[in-house]
This record gives C-alpha cells, sequence and structure tokens, in this order.
C-alpha cells in the first residue's frame, strides 16, 4: 500500500479527520510521491551500522512537530536566560551558594551577573546547578541525579515568575524556529493558601483526618467541608480571578496564525493534603473560567516521602474533583519511578489509581509500567481510556530509565496512545526535535509512525475541536512542504 493511503487511513481511523493532501490531482500525486521518498530518505539514515545522527538531526529539526504537551514553564527557560534577566534586574548572584540575591547584603559572596560570566569556573559550576548540564561528562562533586534536576527550580525560581510574559515570548520564538505549532505548558500553582483560610489547628486536624480517610466516600465528605469553605468565602474567587488575570497578561501577543500556547495549573505533590486540595480546588476553577488554562496537573519529585504516603489521597482528590468538574481536562504525572528509587511495592499502582481512580486523561512518564500490578489489564485500560506522554531525555537523567528499558517498547507494541514531549528542556538542555531524534536512534519508529505521534500532539491536546481542527490544517501544510523539502534533498544525496 502507498504510503499516502496508509496516512490517510490511518488518520480517519485515528481522528475521524481526513488530511487534505491536496485539491488538485497533480499536486496530489507529486505530495503523495513526496510523503513515498521523503519515507524513503528516513529509512535510508539507517542503513549501515548506525544511524546518520547528523541527518537525522537535521530532519527532525526541520520536520513539523506539532505540539509539546508535557512541558513545564519553568524548567523550559534556559540557565542563560535566567541570568540575562537577573542582570536587568540589578540582582546579584551569591557566588558561594549560587542563588539569586536581591540586594548585595554580603560583599563577600555576592556579585554581578558580569562578574559571573568573566569567571569561567564559576559561571560552569553555575551551569552545573540551575540545569542537568555536564552532569554525565565529567567527574565533579554533585548530588544525585534526581535531586540536581529538581533542585535547579529552587535556584532560578526567584526570577522566572517576574519575566514571565518575556519567558511565553522566549518559548514561543524557540517553538517557531523548530516547527512547533503547539505548547501546553505548566505554568505555575495558582498562588492560593490553605493557610488564608484555614489556622494552624484546624489545618493540622484537616490534614489527619484526610490522611486517615481510606475510602472515597470518606475523602470526599472532608473536601465537600473543605470546599464549601472556600467556595463561601468571598477573596477565594477573588484569587482564582487574579490567577486568571496574570495568565491573560502573561499571554498577550502569544497566539498568532501559526502558533497556539495553552496552559496547565498544578498542585505540588510534596505539600500537606489540605494546601494540596486548595490548588488542585483553585485550579479547577481557574480552568472553568478561562479558555487560556486547559487543564490541571500535580507535580514535584513522586519519589518524595509525602508524594509517596499521600500519593493515593492525591488521586482521591482527582476523583472528586473530576466527578464535581467533569468538563476540566486533567494530565497527571504517574509512574515518574523505577526500581531501586522507592522500596518494590511503591512502583506497583501510581498509574493504574491515576487511571482508574483519577481518571486521568493522559499520563506523564508512566515509566513504573513493568512493575505495576495490574500491568497487563491497565495496558488494555491506556490504551482505550488515555494517552502516555514520553520524555525520554528526563527519564534516562532521572531515572537512569533508557534503551531497551523504557516501556515505551511497550506502549508502541500494545497500541496505547503516545506524545512525545521535553518535559523540562531549559533543565535537560534539550529540545522536541532531539526528543524524535532520540526515539528514532532508539527504537526505529517509521516515519508512518512518527507522523501519528506528531497528530497525537495536536489530537490529545486540551484544546477545544475546532482549534484542533485548525492545527491539524496547518500540520497537513507545514508536512507537505516539508516532505516536498526532505524528497527534493534526498535526490540530491543520492
Ligand atoms: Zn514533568
Amino acid at each position: 500500500m502507498k504510503y499516502d493511503r496508509i496516512v490517510v487511513i490511518m488518520l480517519v481511523v485515528l481522528f475521524g479527520y481526513t488530511p487534505v493532501i491536496s485539491g488538485h490531482a497533480t499536486t496530489s500525486t507529486n505530495s503523495a510521491d513526496n510523503l513515498h521518498v521523503t519515507a524513503q530518505f528516513y529509512d535510508s539514515i539507517f542503513e549501515g551500522d548506525k544511524p546518520n545522527i547528523a541527518k537525522l538531526n537535521l530532519f527532525f529539526t526541520k520536520m513539523p512537530k506539532g505540539g509539546d504537551l508535557h512541558h513545564h514553564y519553568t524548567g523550559t527557560i534556559y540557565a542563560e536566560t535566567y541570568l540575562d534577566w537577573v542582570s536587568q534586574k540589578g540582582w546579584y548572584i551569591d557566588k558561594c551558594t549560587f542563588r539569586i540575591v536581591k540586594k548585595r547584603e554580603n560583599k563577600r559572596c555576592d556579585i554581578t551577573v558580569q562578574a559571573l560570566l568573566e569567571d569561567d569556573a564559576l559561571y560552569r559550576k553555575l551551569l552545573t546547578l540551575w540545569s542537568d548540564k555536564d552532569y554525565g561528562n565529567h567527574f565533579h562533586d554533585q548530588p544525585p541525579p534526581d535531586s540536581n534536576f529538581f533542585n535547579t527550580f529552587g535556584y532560578f525560581g526567584d526570577v522566572s515568575d517576574e519575566y514571565m510574559d518575556i519567558g511565553l515570548i522566549v518559548i514561543k520564538q524557540r517553538a517557531l524556529k523548530e516547527n512547533v505549532v503547539y505548547i501546553e505548558t505548566m505554568l505555575s500553582r495558582t498562588g492560593v493558601k490553605s493557610s488564608d483560610y484555614f489556622d494552624s489547628v484546624r489545618t493540622k486536624q484537616l490534614n489527619q483526618q484526610l490522611r486517615e480517610a481510606k475510602s472515597q466516600q470518606r475523602v470526599n465528605k472532608l473536601l465537600e467541608q473543605i470546599a464549601t469553605v472556600l467556595i463561601g468565602e468571598k477573596r477565594f474567587g477573588v484569587s482564582v480571578n487574579e490567577f486568571i488575570s496574570m495568565v491573560e497578561n502573561n499571554h498577550r501577543g502569544i497566539d498568532s496564525h501559526n502558533f497556539v500556547m495553552r496552559y496547565q495549573t498544578y498542585a505540588s505533590r510534596t505539600k500537606d493534603p489540605i494546601q494540596v486540595f486548595v490548588d488542585l480546588l483553585s485550579g479547577y476553577l481557574a480552568a472553568k473560567n478561562s479558555p487560556l488554562i486547559v487543564g490541571v496537573n500535580i507535580v514535584a519529585p513522586e519519589n518524595n516521602f509525602v508524594a509517596l504516603a499521600d500519593y493515593s489521597l492525591h488521586m482521591m482528590m482527582f476523583n472528586y474533583l473530576s466527578n464535581k468538574y467533569p468538563n476540566i481536562n486533567h494530565s497527571l504525572h504517574a509512574g515518574e519511578l523505577t526500581l531501586g528509587m522507592v522500596r518494590p511495592k511503591d512502583l506497583t499502582f501510581h498509574i493504574e489509581e491515576a487511571l482508574n481512580i483519577a481518571h486521568a486523561k493522559r499520563i506523564g512518564h508512566g515509566v513504573d509500567l513493568p512493575y505495576e500490578q495490574h500491568s497487563v489489564e491497565l495496558l488494555e485500560g491506556l490504551k482505550n481510556n488515555a494517552v502516555i506522554e514520553i520524555n525520554l531525555t528526563s527519564n534516562e537523567f532521572i531515572l537512569g530509565v533508557k534503551n531497551n528499558e523504557h516501556p515505551y517498547l511497550i506502549y508502541s507494541s500494545y497500541g496505547v496512545p503516545l506524545v512525545i514531549s521535553t518535559d523540562d528542556s531549559g533543565v535537560s538542555r534539550n529540545n522536541l526535535s532531539h526528543e524524535y531524534r532520540l526515539l528514532a536512534t532508539r527504537y526505529k519508529p517509521s516515519y508512518m509512525r512518527i507522523k501519528e505521534y506528531v497528530y497525537n500532539s495536536i489530537e490529545y491536546s486540551f484544546l477545544p475541536s475546532e482549534d484542533k481542527y485548525r492545527l491539524k490544517k496547518l500540520l497537513d501544510d507545514k508536512f507537505s512542504i516539508f516532505e516536498s523539502e526532505m524528497a527534493n534533498l534526498y535526490k540530491k544525496f543520492k
């Protein structure tokens, strides 16, 4: 069967959507030829002992990549940009701790960004702490990789929010340069504090009651009480609206004819239960009231002791909220764990509960699948009800899971829908093109499969259907141009 026929059938079956190859017979034939030759070119890259990485880099940098659905705003900005912002603010870097200092109080340690840049050893040291740079390529005093990764956020957190409007433009410009049309970024928590609504005695009591509640019914009862207090307070609604305004203000000028950005808000799974619920409830309300906020998530290290202890409780919170607000989407980080990182029992149920209790529509990572107690049934459930967000670089760095150990091999052979994403491209110092290249070199999926992942990244986004339709049409046009260019290039290579 010809490649164009396969694509059309695949897209119709998957999405009920017919891509426009062309309305004109001659152009249609050209498009089909270009598709065929592009697939041949892609296959040729793998001939010989090793794939031609240089050609793959060119191929994937040019290739339209649709959307990046697992994307954290703060982790996406590179350390160099954060330093620019620190400098613009007139702030300092504490060269003893490598943290941002707003006022120069310690004359021995606090230096300007310019002074830091002029000291190569100091600058390089900062990059190793503010990102994963040089972690694996030379020996130096360093924390465990998962700590190194998650610690980075503590270094640039002070400046990332200050420049959010510019940061979003930086992300958009980078996306356009590597042919990405959609970003769904996890922007921030809503900022609503549980301590503004519950005093310390009541907070302690509620945290304990929530942690002791073992049934969904009991958890629902407690959450209902908390929600009633919050929603009954006018200032809670005001805070949610302030968050929406912040998002709207920072979003100005981002959307254009060839690019769309939308946002997820989230809770941090290392906080106390009451704060997690305040973040989630305010996040759901923000998503309900703003078309820019398309989903809710839960973030932070899944192997943290609080995150592990409260995992099932968090899933029950999502269950409660998804019943209350069925039209609000949520994607959950789940199964970002591996053997040796936690006790074996913690590897057996996280993805299952994210799917079957929290009713997550998308699962971020899903790496511990092989260790889940009901992995086989779970695969069927995931295939029919969810999508896995694959983050290869992040999984290799944080978990040490890569190559033929990665459950991509299980998901792809079972037919679970997949999207390819970056996670934190500033910290990992990668981009979406690199993630596709990594996928191709490791697992050699066909060109048609790669294209399926690209279209998945729009289909399984949390955008409304009319936006998905428009972006898929845009992808059709972009693939037509890309395949024409690659077909011509391939002919010149021969
Ligand atoms: Zn993530």
